[in-house]
């Protein structure tokens, strides 16, 4: 069954698409100043779309010092949600071009895709959200409150995202965020995005002794800090990979049987896994591959230096090594928690004279997940059920997203990603693409998905919210 407006945005579709294309041509680049006047391009393009479409306050948000967000509003359905519409329009750099079959900011049309930069991250998404709201309002109401706030800064790590949300906090104010940010996680199964892991850093320095020492005067009876560190490091995980510090898996939220039958029926997936980075298999035998990659927690050194790096060799014993570690957390983990268990880990293996020290980094976060009672989840559930005819798979991201905690934090918030955006288009990458099946499938379900939202009140969003201060 096709609602009138979900119907209106179907036989819309041709313009939506030129819609789209039009953004496409704005070349958004938010990590280059020289692209200055194609981010204000895409602004302008936005504005005008959404102020045409009815939508009220209409403006940019300034980021002192980095690139503006565009903002619209429409508050029509008291007493119903009010969500928050994320979405960004910038986008990576299109480097290299010489890679492109047609240029990026020219998109084209081949074999049922939209070829662009940006198309697929995250322009397309976006023109749905908009447009889904757009039919709306045209056929009379929107259903659900909506703010719609579109980045300009996601591509180089919202610097302003945190300021931003302070200076407008009232304004920005809503029952959940609604994100058209994202993708789903398989191009065979429709998926819905149910969180993603946390992330815990460190960096560390190990030292042996005042100084370097000769290896012919010394070697033999002094300690060598890279030995040391190596040691440390090894006794991480066991052979397989199995994580081997004490406490660390201890709050660790066990894997429902959800949980797993999701993860399994993602496996296919994984077939080409190894072959598709020339790796070999690995990891924690006590869980599948889909498994370790979303729902357990890694200990990953990312970096580790010392000695002597230069040209022929050198007899020395060095004094000091160091080296840097982050770590994916589960649902369940707290960071500082986590880094705790790991730091006393390799304390407790320090032999006497040999010292560690740590420095704290910046970007903590806890894994983010959405309740299973969560109205959006159980909304989206029922949307994608209907258009695809199957319960949609929840799948966990291995990633860490920031903006998901800078809203539970800063307003209190959860978000749901309700991209359609498939894993393989080539994001960030020469021939990004968009499938134009998708168009369809997403417009659907936005329409779906906002009338869904309709049936509740902003008050059922409250068990699910967090008073900030
Ligand atoms: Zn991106």
């Amino acid at each position: 069954m096709t609602d009138r407006v979900t119907q209106s945005l179907l036989d819309d579709k041709a313009r939506i698409l030129e819609r789209l294309m039009e953004l496409v041509r704005q070349p958004s680049v938010s990590a280059d100043p020289a692209f200055a006047e194609g981010m204000a391009g895409a602004r302008a393009l936005l504005m005008r779309r959404l102020h045409e479409a009815g939508l009220q306050a209409v403006q940019e948000l300034e980021a002192p010092g980095g690139h503006a967000a565009v903002y619209a509003e429409w508050l029509g359905a008291p007493g119903r949600p009010t969500l928050l519409i994320y979405g960004h329009y910038d986008v990576q750099p299109p480097d290299p071009l010489a890679a492109w079959h047609s240029p990026p900011f020219a998109p084209e049309i081949r074999d049922g895709r939209l070829y662009g930069r940006g198309a697929s991250d995250t322009k397309a998404t976006v023109t749905i959200a908009i447009e889904a709201i757009a039919a709306c309002l045209a056929a009379g109401v929107c259903p659900v409150n909506v703010k719609l706030f579109l980045e300009g800064e996601e591509e180089v790590g919202s610097p302003s995202l945190r300021p931003l949300i302070a200076a407008n906090r009232e304004r920005l104010q809503a029952d959940a965020v609604l994100s058209a940010d994202g993708s789903r996680a398989s191009v065979r199964l429709p998926t819905i995005s149910t969180g993603t892991r946390g992330m815990a850093k460190m960096e560390m320095r190990l030292s042996t002794a005042r100084k370097d020492l000769h290896s012919g005067r010394y070697g033999g009876a002094a300690r060598n800090a890279l030995h040391e560190m190596a040691r440390l490091v090894a006794s991480l995980h066991d052979d397989e990979g199995r994580i081997l510090v004490p406490g660390f898996l201890d709050d660790v939220r066990p894997l429902s049987e959800r949980d797993r039958a999701d993860a399994a029926e993602l496996a296919a997936d994984d077939a080409d896994f190894y072959e598709g980075f020339g790796g070999s298999p690995y990891g924690d035998p006590d869980f599948t591959l889909r498994e370790r990659l979303t729902l357990r927690p890694t200990i990953e050194v990312n970096g580790l230096w010392g000695g002597y790096q230069g040209a022929g060799s050198k007899t020395v014993i060095p004094c000091e090594a160091q080296a840097k570690i982050t770590m994916r957390l589960a649902p369940g983990q707290d960071p500082a928690r986590a880094a705790g268990a790991v730091k006393a880990h390799l304390l407790a293996r320090c032999p006497a004279g040999v010292s560690l020290d740590f420095q704290a980094l910046q970007g903590q976060s806890a894994a983010s997940t959405l309740e299973d009672e969560h109205p959006l989840l159980v909304a989206a559930e029922k949307v994608m059920g209907e258009i695809f005819g199957r319960r949609p798979v929840r799948a966990r991201g291995g990633g860490t997203l920031p903006i998901t905690s800078v809203f539970k934090e800063t307003l209190g918030i959860d978000t749901l990603r309700f991209a359609f955006g498939m894993p393989d288009e080539d994001v960030h990458a020469p021939n990004e693409f968009f499938r134009l099946s998708s168009l369809e499938e997403g417009l659907r379900a936005w329409s779906m998905m906002l009338a869904e939202l309709g049936r509740l009140k902003s008050e059922d969003f409250a068990p699910f919210r967090r008073a900030v201060g």
